[in-house]
């Protein structure tokens, strides 16, 4: 049986007609036709749908072979046909056009039986109000999301159906230049649950979720012809999309695409490449100043495997609810978002975990923060609610986290506050609770990746790119007693990277820095640059990803056994070697400390 579409791309095919110093070039094109092409060559399931020349030339054979090419039969003389002429510089010009029927296309055109995916893109199809006719009438018929692209003519023409194009879609894609013309040098409007991406060519693109924006770098490439880059980025970012990934992950799968696309005329690159040579230029996009050591990985996965204390934490205890406490997942889903920032700098670099006293007991950092959560479930469990996050007041966020002392030990607790109130807010715009989000995972055919998909659009969650705090929360809602969600066999989750994850590694070898600069800023527990951060939590990602499949413990079980390093390898006192049961094949890098930077991702 043939597998389910994922993406329904909507659009047009063209006969593009290529010129510069020699032999004129005749190739593929259309913006919807790279955007299918793209999310096809980036492992998405794809069908295109559009005029479709028939008989249908050998032209298009490559693409139609791939991507279920189904629409309205037409003359090939009736499909766009351009004329595009290059410069010396390699500029491309529009000589000459044939815009064919393409206006003519029409929602009433798209059978009911081809609308069961994840993802309907409407491709720049002839105006926005053609687009937005499609949008309104594909809305009622469809539960897919819907997606659009637009380009610079269509912009100039009429920049506000763009804008109102944008604001109808849950996804949305422009240029740099087209959201100067419709937004001026203001934040373009970005509701809760949308997310637009705005391309900057050299420079990269710009990921918002809703009002949170993130920059992508661009793949290296050497271009020979840009037409198709943006229309490369959509695709990949929609196969991205449908696999999982986080957005600002999907949109570097998207540029490694483009980076393919431009580097031959037409869509020659794009037709002839495939997944193993988009991921190579996707990875000397990551800084490999720190890496794997297949051999030490090796060890430890040997010694994992045979550990039977290497098991899940169930989030239960002192800090946590009774099991069966009706508050447990507004505890679970506002407390799990504070789990980040638990130590105070000194002198540019790392000074003291955060310590304090509350109900009783001294809790460190992550402790301290459940048992904060914890007291104000008991006594005003309220406040927990997506409704009370939101309206929580500066004074109200003070007590939450007040020590037994009545300081208030958070060092950052301005950015709790403002996280607070953005996922309460979120929540309340996209009309979702903790319950309610939990339902649809629960409803769901893969639990896990639902969940972390829902959480990429709130606050206090979606900005980390490897999801940290999603993933806890997903285990917290699969292990806890109550089994809230189904964890299946872990196929959707991802490793946790925080910082005594990155020690672990750091020390254990699992990970080894090959950089002098950055070993030395490292043991020096220096404040780091983000790059210098990213590249070492990249490959504690990658070990900890592989060391999960090669010793065939959970990644919850994982997690946990490496939380303890906290107390036997821990920040500001001598590891404990002697009882550390990785002692027989630690690498015992002592001296190394996690990176240390100011971030709510952990
Ligand atoms: S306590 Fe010692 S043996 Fe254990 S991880 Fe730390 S450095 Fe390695």
């Amino acid at each position: 049986m043939a597998k389910r579409p994922d993406i329904l791309v909507i659009g047009g095919a063209s006969v593009d007609r290529l010129r510069a110093d020699g032999q004129p070039l005749v190739t593929p094109g259309g913006g919807a036709l790279y955007t299918a092409m793209a999310a096809h060559k980036a492992g998405a399931n794809v069908r295109f749908f559009g005029f479709r020349p028939d008989p249908l030339p050998d032209l298009f054979a490559q693409a139609a072979a791939v991507v279920d090419w189904v629409g309205p039969p037409c003359r090939l003389e009736d499909i766009p046909h351009f004329e595009i002429v290059y410069d010396a510089r390699g500029d491309a010009r529009l000589e000459r056009a044939s815009w064919g029927n393409e206006a003519t296309l029409d929602p009433l055109q798209v059978p009911d039986n081809i609308l069961d995916v994840d993802y309907i893109h409407i491709a720049a199809i002839h105006d926005a109000s053609l687009q937005m006719r499609f949008v309104a009438a594909l809305r009622k018929r469809s539960r897919a999301r819907i997606s659009a692209g637009t380009f610079g003519y269509m912009v100039h023409r009429s920049p506000d159906s763009v804008r109102a194009l944008a604001e109808a879609c849950d996804l949305f894609f422009l240029n740099s230049f087209e959201a100067i013309t419709i937004y001026g040098d203001a934040d373009p409007p970005v509701r809760p649950g949308q997310i637009l991406v705005v391309t900057r060519g050299a420079d990269g693109a710009d990921v918002w979720q809703g009002d949170c924006r993130q920059r992508v770098a661009c793949a290296p490439a050497k271009p020979v012809d840009l037409t198709g880059a943006g229309d490369s980025v959509c695709g990949g970012t929609l196969a991205g999309l449908v696999a999982g990934m986080h957005p600002v992950h999907a949109v570097r799968l998207g540029a490694a695409v483009a980076a393919e696309t431009i580097e031959a005329p037409g869509m020659s690159q794009l037709l002839a490449t495939d997944r193993a040579q988009i991921d190579a230029r996707w990875r000397p996009m990551e800084d490999r100043r720190v890496q794997v050591d297949p051999e030490q990985l090796q060890a430890i996965a040997d010694l994992l495997a045979q550990m039977p204390e290497v098991k899940p934490f169930d989030f239960t205890g002192p800090s946590f609810p009774e099991v069966g406490d009706p508050g447990t997942l507004d505890f679970l889903f506002a407390s799990i978002k504070h789990q980040f920032g638990f130590w105070s700098p000194a002198h540019g670099a790392y000074g003291k975990p955060t310590v304090a006293n509350i109900d009783g007991r001294l809790c460190k950092g992550s402790d301290y923060c459940f048992a904060a959560f914890h007291r104000a479930l008991r006594t005003n469990p309220q406040r927990l609610t997506p409704l009370g996050q939101s309206s929580l007041r500066w004074s109200d966020t003070l007590d939450l986290f007040r020590s037994d002392e009545g300081d208030v030990p958070m060092p950052v607790l301005a950015n709790h506050h403002s996280l607070s109130r953005g996922y309460g807010r979120d929540l309340w715009e996209l009309g979702s609770t903790p319950q309610s989000l939990v339902h649809a995972a629960q409803k769901s055919a893969r639990p896990v990746k639902e969940m972390l998909q829902s959480l990429d659009h709130i606050s206090g969650y979606r900005e980390d790119p490897l999801r940290k705090k999603s993933m806890l929360l997903v285990l917290a809602l699969g292990q806890r007693p109550e089994r809230f969600i189904d964890l299946g066999q872990g196929e959707d989750c991802q490793p946790i990277i925080d910082y005594h994850l990155m020690r672990s590694c750091l020390r254990t070898g699992l990970i080894r820095v090959v950089d002098e600069r950055l070993e030395q800023l490292l043991a020096e527990r220096r404040l780091l640059a983000p790059a210098d951060e990213y590249c070492v939590r990249i490959s504690a990602y990658e070990a900890i990803d592989r060391l999960q499949k090669m010793s065939g413990r959970s990644i919850g079980a994982i997690d946990w056994f490496f939380f303890g390093a906290r107390r036997r390898c821990p920040e500001m006192t001598e590891p404990q070697c002697g009882e550390c049961p990785l002692e027989p094949v630690c690498a015992r890098r002592k001296h190394l400390f996690q990176p240390v930077i100011r971030t709510t991702f952990y």
